[in-house]
């Protein structure tokens, strides 16, 4: 050591990456396999070393130097667009190019939704921002589908290509959509909306005035918007380039100034008799946007799986090497309870959400998978959306004070994991759907108890678990009030007949550390005599 140097650097953890998500998750792998999408695994495992290297490195300057609106040229002409960081550009062309998009709509043979869903987890641990984009533009398709006349659009999409010049759809290779609903006087309420849509002649054309308040990824190609037509409350793909090339006439106010999700911008926009085509009848447009809804639920799951997951391995990464008090903290009784049950949290989370892509993936020829799926992704979204925020605190909380700052991801990782419960239906309106399903819809009722019956005879706490919420669900009619209390425990029996289903040391230590009524509000609070090792290796990074 010279005379300038204090101190001899010790104690602390080696870089958490590059590392190769795919290989380090072993829960991932069971995962795909497990759910119908092992005949795809060579494709996803090629993005966990990309996931974790090269798109974790550019992840930190395309959140610090943030997008930002141009409403101008230096001309004065409008122009209405936003300037993202290269490492954003590049980040949303590996995605692409990988099929984190569009590999379903490229690809229908079975198994790709769930392969998808594996790239979609494996994305947002790497940079969950361009996953806003990437989800609208996956889910999208569906839509644009029901209206032959917009079929370049969803084969754009299919091509799995980024092209992100602000041009016209004709001189594209691949396409980015985003979606208009939610409105200054109502979200949730979509019938409050007031854009309106005039019919222009007798075709699908339209032009629409008004406005919308949340409208993210302003640069995408086209956008799937709710506006009022003669007929009521219809759906319209909005292109931001007229086919002639011309810019469309809409006006981007301001970006939001939001939490997180720096990444990604999200506007506030003005339709000036812009055009737009109409998907599915005036009048049904909550009806035909529902599909495109089901599907970004699904990733909202899947990306605070997700979170849970970078937040939970570089807990243990930091755990294996700091010392405190004479070991390693990893080696401390208290501490391999804090990482266990936030392990078994994250396994339930991917496992549920896993589950959920294996339903949307056979929906087409499987009528009680569909309705399976539509139940199960409210409930899903609910619940996996709702623990992030606390688990990721507590998983920051594991790095002490490094947690606290930013080069460790965690606080980035904070400040996105209360988005995807906010977002496509906040908490309380996936429980009212929930209700609204069990009450309107027997066969979503009928397809969730065979799927918890499945896992009936393996665990004696599930066993009592299931006949309490089965002798409640027989009495019917929930008050509103009590929809929260209902979906929790179905989330929770879901979760668990997921896990008891596929074995492995997870499954046990999850009936007990969430059904047996033992363990506390916090993480951490697990019974003494759950195997802890057997978790902790299995989630080691
Ligand atoms: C970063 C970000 C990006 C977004 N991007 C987009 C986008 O690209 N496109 C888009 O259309 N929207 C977007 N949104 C908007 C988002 O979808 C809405 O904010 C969300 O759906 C909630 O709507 P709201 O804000 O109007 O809240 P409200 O509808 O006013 O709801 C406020 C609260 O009241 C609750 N609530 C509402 N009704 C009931 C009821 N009947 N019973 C009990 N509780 C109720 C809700 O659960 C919520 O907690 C984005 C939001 C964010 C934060």
């Amino acid at each position: 050591m010279t005379d300038f140097q204090t101190h001899a650097v010790e104690n602390q953890p080696p870089e958490f990456a590059p590392r190769d998500l795919w290989a380090d998750d072993v829960a991932l792998r069971e995962a795909l396999a497990r759910e119908g999408g092992g005949a795809h695994a060579d494709r996803v495992a090629g993005y966990g070393a990309l996931a974790g290297g090269e798109l974790y490195a550019l992840s930190f300057d395309a959140h610090r130097d943030r997008p930002r609106l141009r409403t101008h040229d230096r001309f004065g002409h409008r122009i209405d667009t936003v300037e993202f960081h290269p490492n954003y550009h590049r980040i949303m062309e590996a995605a692409i190019e990988h099929g984190v998009a569009g590999l379903p709509w490229a690809d229908a043979t079975p198994g790709t939704h769930v392969a998808r869903a594996a790239l979609c987890y494996l994305h947002n641990q790497a940079e969950p921002g361009t996953s806003c984009p990437l989800t609208m533009t996956h889910a999208a398709v569906p839509v644009l589908r029901q209206s032959p006349a917009l079929r370049e659009w969803a084969d754009k999409v299919a091509a799995c290509r980024y092209d992100p010049r602000d041009v016209a759809i004709a001189g594209k290779s691949g396409v980015t959509l985003g979606m208009g609903m939610t409105e200054k006087q109502g979200g949730s309420d979509v019938r409050t909306h007031t854009t309106r849509a005039t019919p222009l002649g007798d075709g699908d054309e339209y032009a629409l005035v008004g406005h919308k308040w949340f409208f993210s990824a302003p640069m995408s190609d086209g956008f799937l918007v709710l506006a009022q037509a003669p007929d009521g409350l219809t759906c319209f793909l909005l292109p931001r380039r007229l086919p002639d090339g011309g810019k469309n006439a809409f006006a981007l106010l301001r970006l939001k100034d939001k939490l997180g999700d720096w990444s990604n911008a999200s506007g506030e926009v003005e339709f000036m008799q812009a055009r737009a085509w109409r998907v599915g009848d005036e009048g049904r447009g909550v009806a035909t946007i529902l599909q495109m809804v089901m599907l970004t639920r699904l990733d909202c799951m899947l990306g605070s799986a997700a979170q849970m997951r970078m937040a939970l391995a570089q807990a243990l990464h930091h755990a294996g090497h700091r010392r405190a008090f004479g070991k390693r903290l990893v080696e401390h009784p208290l501490m391999r309870n804090v990482l266990a049950d936030l392990a078994i949290e994250s396994e339930a989370a991917l496992a549920l959400s896993m589950r959920v892509a294996r339903a949307v993936d056979a929906s087409a020829s499987d009528p009680r998978e569909a309705a399976f799926a539509r139940i199960a992704t409210a409930i899903g979204k609910y619940w996996v959306c709702k623990r992030t925020p606390a688990f990721v605190s507590e998983a920051q909380e594991c790095l002490g004070g490094a947690g606290y700052i930013e080069e460790s991801i965690l606080p980035r990782l904070y400040r996105q994991a209360p988005l995807n419960s906010i977002w496509e239906g906040s908490g309380n309106i996936q429980c009212l759907d929930v209700l609204r399903a069990l009450a309107r819809e027997p066969e979503s009722g009928a397809s969730l108890l065979a799927e918890l019956e499945a896992a009936a005879g393996m665990d004696a706490g599930y066993d009592a678990w299931l006949s309490g919420l089965k002798a409640d669900l027989a009495q019917g009619n929930v008050e509103e009030a009590g929809a929260r209390s209902l979906v929790e425990r179905l989330a929770l029996a879901l979760q668990a007949g997921v896990l008891l289903r596929a074995g492995g040391p997870v499954a046990d230590a999850f009936c007990r550390g969430r059904l047996d009524g033992a363990h506390g509000l916090a993480f951490g609070t697990l019974a003494a005599g759950i195997d802890f090792s057997a978790i902790l290796a299995r989630a080691w990074p």
